[in-house]
């Protein structure tokens, strides 16, 4: 999608400090770390939220899970992690491309909410 910031740091016209990529997915540092390590997790396809996500394109979540040992491992979170995802007004997405948050690098707070 030619407005949206994820696909263009997919594409490559935004920098990003990539962690991660394949043909698949783009793993790379958020630029307003909530953690001592927090990075984003997206599908290179557009979905524009976990609302969206329907069998016909249901792959490419389970492809991210898959990866996301491998990539926790390469950033040092051998004791553990928070995966988050934000969807829609009340969920507080900002930006309308499917991304998974991965943060850890200290002990988080209990309460998500
Ligand atoms: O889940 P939500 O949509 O709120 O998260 C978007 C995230 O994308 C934010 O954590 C923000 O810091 C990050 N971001 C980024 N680089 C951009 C735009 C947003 O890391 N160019």
């Amino acid at each position: 999608m030619s407005d949206c910031i994820f696909c263009k740091i997919v594409d490559g016209s935004i920098p990003s400090t990539k962690v991660y990529e394949d043909d698949k997915i783009l793993a790379f540092k958020d630029l307003n770390p909530q953690a001592p390590v927090h990075t984003l997790i997206v599908p290179k396809q557009h979905i524009c939220c976990a609302d969206a996500i329907t069998a016909d394109n249901c792959e490419i979540v389970g492809y991210i899970f898959s990866k996301i040992p491998e990539i926790a491992k390469s950033l040092g979170l051998e004791n553990g992690y928070r995966i988050v995802n934000n969807c829609g007004e009340d969920g507080c997405q900002s930006v309308k491309h499917l991304h998974f948050h991965l943060l850890g690098g200290k002990k988080l707070a209990e309460n998500m909410a």
